[in-house]
């Protein structure tokens, strides 16, 4: 299997073309605060990809590989699987996609995953969108929302929202210190997010368009 940096294209000579511009965005925000909903906005409009690396990790315990075990038990208790088995997971769907406008979804969720992913894919994203909304809404939405998810339980719902605190806000963090997060109010209804994510996507935006 290779890696992105792998598929990027090669001149007649047969040598990378180190100028290949992959997008990355991570998209980032507490669990419930509507990531998911608005990538599927963000896809239909704008040509990304959307890669949630909470649906690639179910869709791995469900293939019945070696690992699926061990995720399953990790999601059940609102733990971070290995970085190891996520960015492969992420890499892999980045190369099948053929594209190279990626919204990563729920990922990184700690400095960890940060830094590995940085390190193993030589990637840095565009800018970090970060779904910003209280818990109580959060909460709410989780135990409304009846997708079959096992970690949509109070139990299990606390305990994410306790990882979240403590290791995927570092990461925003971290971000925001470099002058990358675009912070959307992500309480209000759909629609309404959707028009604020609207503004950080619009062509004009320099960074979007260069
Ligand atoms: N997860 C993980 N690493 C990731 C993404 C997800 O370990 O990079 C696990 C983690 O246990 C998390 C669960 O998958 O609680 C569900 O993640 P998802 O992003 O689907 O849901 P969210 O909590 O954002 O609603
Ligand atoms: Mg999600």
């Amino acid at each position: 299997m290779g890696t992105v940096l792998d598929a990027a294209t090669k001149d007649a000579n047969g040598s990378l073309l180190t100028d290949k511009k992959v997008t990355v965005v991570f998209v980032l925000g507490g669990p419930g605060s509507g990531k998911g909903t608005q990538c599927a906005n963000i896809v239909e409009h704008y040509g990304y990809t959307h890669l949630s690396a909470g649906d690639l990790l179910r869709a791995e315990i469900k293939s019945g590989s070696e690992n699926g075990t061990m995720i399953q038990n990790m999601i059940k208790e609102g733990k971070i699987v290995p970085s190891e088995v996520t960015i492969k997971l992420l890499q892999r769907a980045m190369n099948e996609s053929g594209n190279d406008k990626f919204l990563i979804d729920g990922f990184p969720r700690n400095e960890e995953n940060r830094a590995a992913f940085e390190l193993v894919t030589g990637m840095e994203p565009t800018f970090v969108l970060f779904f910003d909304c209280l818990e109580e809404e959060m909460e709410r939405r989780l135990l409304s929302r009846n997708q079959g998810r096992e970690d949509d339980n109070i139990e299990t719902i606390r305990k994410r929202f306790r990882v979240y605190m403590e290791s995927s806000l570092p990461v925003i963090e971290y971000y925001n210190s470099k002058g990358k997060v675009r912070k959307i109010d992500a309480a209000k209804p759909v629609e309404e997010v959707f028009e604020a994510v609207k503004e950080v996507f619009t062509p004009s935006n320099a960074e979007v368009a260069a």
